[in-house]
């Protein structure tokens, strides 16, 4: 397109033909944002981030985070983007411990960096790849890579001007440029495993000039319909050296799968940082929890049908819509299992199931099949008279307004997700106990329930009395 650009400027330098308007306003708004020589493109901000698909209930916020700082890279060559945040909760509790978080795009691979190790995101890729493709510069890139349509128009009493396309059939774009030729909002899609074409609208601007650099000093963003950016950025660097490298293991195995066995018809699918449980029964499967989307939940399915053939997955137990516990959900749906949720999921997964899924469908999707499920309020139990899961919400927990727990009587074991994580063996237990945690203890009691082991969706299997230390509740065990 480049080429086919400069082609046109030399046709119109030889002929004194007039250039097309799409070509020359497109090309000034890039030219004002150097984006040909912008090869690589670095932001420092401070301000808050919310956390998508972690709201406490489907109609809430995102949860919101304060961003000590924020240092976004892009990779524009390679379609590689690196963000590294400085953050604390700023919620519940109303201002958290500091976190540093790293997350990485290449191309369709994405993972997370904690110290040394690297954890595969594969779920989030389309998102953190959109990320690119609306940044200022990338918008104009793809613009020209994919013939963008240009259009003039008035709105609110402002000319404007519109640059639409869609990049790659993955990422649709409507940029708004002023009449400065600044890139003053964006609105696009991208495909989202648990969403569908997830609407984003980011603003940009008023800019500023950091040392001979143009860029916008504000980027605030909404992500279906509720915030997810609001950034003052601090300093920019042009083609600053990055080298994002996709980690070996995450090229090859982006969605690892483990098992093991934890009694007698009960397993643990492990291998990446969230798990899913196997149950088996007399004539049908229960699996507990469809993290990280449809490749991951396919590999866990083939894992499955190794570990018992022959028996259909009858019900996938949701324990709550947080997305990275809910991004595999609907390709159980698809392979024919009945959602078993609480009631304060099920519309958010319903209004999913109606959004149009056009960039990156899934099986479901494209099956045309409508999703079948089976909500619970305080409780529930799956039987087949052999054998029985019962399912509990975890009242009044701050994680979740309809978060639910898995119990099975006969072997003493509790599934659970989120309301407590086992810290890795040895740590020291925290000074201030997880408000969270104590309230599933709470609940434990409230319910009756005798439990000897937690098979937790993220962490590793323990002994109650795990979760009793750490809650102040009896001293540590003895090491064993
Ligand atoms: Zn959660």
């Amino acid at each position: 397109m480049l080429k086919k650009l400069v082609l046109m400027l030399v046709l119109a330098g030889i002929c004194g033909f007039r250039m097309p308007a799409w070509g020359s306003d497109l090309q000034q708004i890039a030219d004002a944002l150097d984006v040909s020589t912008t090869k690589t493109f670095q932001f420092t901000g401070n301000g808050s981030m919310f956390s998508l698909g972690q709201s406490t209930s489907p109609a809430a916020s995102w949860p919101r985070f304060f961003v000590k700082s924020m240092t976004r890279i892009y990779d524009f060559t390679t379609g590689a983007m690196r963000d590294e945040v400085v953050r604390m909760a700023a919620e519940s509790p109303a201002v958290g411990p500091e976190q540093q978080t790293i997350t990485m795009v290449n191309g369709e691979h994405a993972w997370n960096m904690a110290g040394k190790d690297t954890a595969p995101r594969l779920f989030e890729a389309n998102e953190r790849a959109h990320q690119i493709v609306i940044s200022p510069h990338g918008v104009l890139r793809a613009a020209f890579a994919n013939n963008a349509a240009v259009a003039k128009k008035t709105i609110e009493g402002r000319p404007m001007t519109l640059i639409s396309f869609t990049d790659r059939g993955k990422h649709k774009v409507v940029a708004y440029a002023n009449e400065q030729n600044a890139l003053e909002k964006v609105e696009s899609w991208y495909g989202h495993p648990v969403v569908g074409d997830m609407k984003v609208v980011t603003h940009y601007g008023p800019y500023r000039d950091f040392a001979g650099v143009k860029f916008p000093t504000k980027i605030i963003q909404y992500q279906d319909d509720k915030p997810t950016l609001d950034l003052t950025v601090t300093a920019v660097r042009a083609n600053p050296p990055v080298d994002i490298q996709i980690p070996a293991h995450v090229r090859s195995d982006p969605v690892p799968v483990k098992s093991e066995k934890v009694a007698d018809g009960l397993w643990y699918i492990t291998g990446i940082s969230a798990y899913s449980v196997l149950v088996e029964m007399k004539d049908y499967l229960i699996v507990v929890e469809a993290p990280h989307g449809e490749r991951r939940s396919m590999a866990v399915m083939a894992e499955v049908k190794k570990l018992v053939p022959n028996k259909p997955i009858k019900y996938l137990v949701n324990t709550h819509h947080h997305f990275d516990h809910a991004a595999g959900v609907r390709t159980y749906a698809a392979e024919g299992a009945t959602i078993v949720t609480h009631e304060v999921n099920r519309p958010y997964f319903e209004r999913a199931a109606l959004n149009s899924w056009s960039f990156d469908p899934d099986r479901l999707a494209k099956s045309k099949k409508k999703p079948v499920f089976q909500t619970m309020g305080d409780n529930m139990v799956l039987t087949d008279g052999a054998r029985s899961v019962e399912l509990y919400q975890v009242v009044g927990n701050t994680h979740h307004d309809g978060i639910v727990m898995a119990y099975l009587r006969k072997e003493k074991v509790l599934i659970e997700a989120d309301v407590f994580t086992p810290l890795a063996a040895g740590a020291e237990p925290p000074k201030v106990a997880n408000p969270q945690s104590v309230n599933l203890e709470a609940n434990v009691r409230r319910l009756g329930l005798e439990v000897d082991r937690i098979v937790p969706i993220h962490g590793r299997i323990v002994s109650y009395s795990d979760l009793l230390a750490v809650i102040g509740k009896k001293p540590a065990p003895a090491k064993k």
